[in-house]
This record gives C-alpha cells, structure tokens and sequence, in this order.
C-alpha cells in the first residue's frame, strides 16, 4: 500500500531526474581473474555483455587476488561467516588483532583500529575526538569527504572550514582562537574527486606549531603511495607527524572495513568512547583473513604500485594528445571534466552502448555544479590498448555531443 508521503518523496526523486542528478545503478558482475572486465546486465532486458570497468576503487585488483580469495576460502571453512558480535561482546576474533597489528605496522603507528567502513571510521573516530573537550575546535578541509564531515557534524564541536588545500587559509583561521583549545585539522591527502594531494609538509608543519592534532584520510593513497604503500605520509616520510591516519580496506586493499592507526592512548580512547565502533557488530573473520592476505602482499609487492602509476601516465598523455579536458590531477585519479549534469550522464550511457566501457558520470553534490566530469581510475591491469581504445571512442563521442575540448 502505498503511503501519502510516497507522493511527496516522488516529487523528490523527479527533482534529481529532472536536473540529470538521479543515480542509476549498474548491474555489473565483475569475473575474477579478467579484471578489469565485468558482465553487464542492461535494465532494459536487452542481452548481457562484457565491458570494461573504468572506475573501479579496486585499484589494484586485489579483491580477486589469489591469495586474497585462498585466504578467504581459508577462514570461512575455518572459522565460519559472521563474527558473533561486536568487538566488546564477542566479535574480536584473533585475525581482527592481527589485521590491527599489521595496520599498525603498516604506518609506523602504537596502535590501529579496525571498524565496518571507512566511512564510520571517519565518521566514529572524529566525532569521539572533537568530544574529547567541551570547546574543542575542527578546522576541515573544504573538500573533506561527507563521512568526514558527518563526523565534524556529530561532535557538535566548532568547526572553522578552511579553502582546499590552502595552508596560509589554514593558518589564518587557527591564529584567530585561544591557543589552549584543543584544535584538530583534518584532512585528507589524495582528494577522490579531483586527484590532488594536499601539500602535506605544510599541513605538518602548521599542526607542529599550533600544537593540533593532525587526522589524515589516506583512503585513496594507502596501498598505492610509499615504499610499502603506507600512503603519502609514507612517501613523504611524514608519519610521525600525522597524529591520526586513517583508511580503508575497500579501495586498493580491494576488501571492505575502515580504520585508523595512532598512539596508544589515542587508539584505546576512539575504542572506548567512539559508538559507531562499540554498538555494532565486528567484519567477520572472513574478511579479516582477506584484508591481512591484501595488505601482506601490497606491501611486498613494489611492482603493483609502479605500473599502476606506469598506466596512470599513458592514460594522461593520451587524453592530453587527444584534447580531452581533465582536471590537473597529481594521482592515479584521472578526472575527465564535462561540466554539465545531463551531458556527462549521456557521455557515460553511449561509452557503454556503443563501446562497452563502462565509466560512472560524478555529479552534484558529489562535486560542485558545472564541474560534471567522468572519473578515470586505470589499473595495472588496463592494458595499453585497453587505454588507446578507451580514448579513441571518448575523443568520437565527445565530439558527437559537441562538448568543448577535443579537436
Ligand atoms: C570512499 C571514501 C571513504 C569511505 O570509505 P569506505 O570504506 O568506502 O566506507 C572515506 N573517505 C574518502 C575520502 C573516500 O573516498
């Protein structure tokens, strides 16, 4: 039966439809050992057929790794499905404490803590932070991921936003308040969206001086940057200074599960006070198995992160080459701009029609109005014709759409 209020929820989701913003699922089967390719089921009854995925967060390819699903494999028949419980009841299982202690040896940290995703771990651990004082103050990167933001949000603490990036903005606003508050920035250090990094030394350098707490989201660095993929901090040998890092096992980890690594005391505070961590139950052992295998590897594996970033830069001089506009990204994130919500959506509906690859369209309020665009992740899997082929049928429906760029 349906409810009044469905009428009124209609008139919502007519708004998204209307302005090109409504988000459609693909139905995408991924085939484990072909990565990047997957089957794609068209919601019109039409036949499925393979496609090539382009922006995938599986960077690496690592949630079909061998080891990763033997690991799996492993602990199902082993130690079954679920956890059994939260952490605090019954769902610290003896490979979550490991998968710990590889976190925090991944990033020279005490200690690390693993929650269900890494938005609630951003969302838990900033949250229990900003209410570790009545007057603490956040200062948050204007591009700050939404779980992050949630978090600021939930603390009710006083939140002072600060232009992306931009250290001297930063500085700024921290000169303005009692220097006895307790003051943490947070940010991140590969923005998703646009693929830039934050100008991390700096951001370090001002935290040493202001003597705040520094929270660093690596989602979309850890694996892929540093010598042992331990992100950007790793690569900028700057762990030490980064007070908080935080990550993901979903992204190049290819599992699922959040986390942050930091002292001791600061890991058994977010433990002890965070309720997005205490009231809900544990990642099964399962995919602690399979997160431990994933970053064991990762780590050792040096040639992983050098061809993806081998496949990053053919991708970007051959956009260059053909005169598709892209964001100026620093990262493996290749944005590709359209600048309009219904443009970007058609853009990403004849890919895949008429060439099978598929690439999702970004658009409002995941990034702001007029900067649509479509985001590029290649793999060390993507071949070079994979790539040829991909910017070849960009560059003809580009022009079909008559959008600005390509010649
Ligand atoms: C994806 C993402 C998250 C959330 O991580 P999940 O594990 O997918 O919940 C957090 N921060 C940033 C910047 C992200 O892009």
């Amino acid at each position: 039966m349906s409810h009044k209020i469905d009428q009124l929820l209609n008139q919502q989701l007519n708004l998204l439809k209307n302005e090109g913003r409504y988000r459609f699922f693909a139905d995408l089967q991924r085939i484990p050992g072909q990565f990047p390719k997957a089957l794609y089921r068209p919601n019109d009854g039409q036949k499925p057929y393979q496609v090539t995925v382009w922006c995938s967060n599986d960077y690496l390819g690592m949630g079909q790794h061998p080891k990763v699903i033997q690991a799996m494999h492993t602990a199902i028949d082993q130690f079954g499905a679920g956890a059994g419980g939260t952490r605090n009841i019954s769902g610290t299982h003896h490979l979550m404490v490991q998968l710990e202690h590889e976190l925090a040896s991944l990033h020279n940290k005490e200690s690390a803590l693993v929650f269900s995703s890494g938005y609630v771990s951003n969302e838990a651990s900033l949250a229990a932070l900003a209410k570790a004082t009545e007057d603490s103050a956040v200062f948050s990167d204007r591009l700050n991921h939404a779980s992050m933001i949630a978090g600021i949000r939930n603390s009710r603490a006083e939140k002072f936003i600060f232009n992306h990036n931009d250290s001297v903005h930063l500085k700024d606003l921290l000169g303005k308040i009692n220097h006895n508050r307790l003051k943490i920035i947070a940010i991140e250090s590969v923005y998703s969206m646009e693929g830039d990094i934050a100008p991390l030394a700096e951001f370090c350098q001002i935290a040493r001086e202001n003597d705040a707490l520094l929270y660093v989201d690596e989602v979309h660095a850890v694996g892929l940057y540093g010598k042992q993929g331990g992100g950007i901090s790793e690569r900028d040998l700057l762990t030490d200074s980064c007070t908080v890092i935080q990550g993901t096992l979903a992204k190049a980890f290819g599992l699922m599960g959040g986390y942050i690594a930091g002292s001791k005391v600061l890991v058994d505070y977010v433990r002890s006070f965070a309720a997005g961590f205490i009231f809900t139950t544990a990642l099964p052992p399962v995919i602690a198995a399979g997160a431990l295998a994933s970053i064991q590897h990762v780590r050792q594996d040096q040639s992983l992160r050098e061809q993806h970033q081998l496949k990053v830069r053919f991708l970007k001089n051959s956009l260059k080459a053909a005169g598709i506009p892209m964001l100026p990204s620093q990262s493996h994130i290749v944005p590709v701009l359209v600048g309009d919500a219904v443009q970007c959506l058609a853009l990403s509906r004849l890919l895949l029609q008429n060439h099978a690859i598929y690439v999702q369209p970004i658009n409002y309020p995941t990034v702001p109005k007029g900067s649509e665009r479509l985001r590029l992740t290649p793999s060390p899997f993507h071949q070079e014709n994979d790539i040829n082929f991909l910017v070849e049928a960009l560059k003809g429906e580009w022009k079909k759409l008559g959008l600005k760029g390509a010649e």
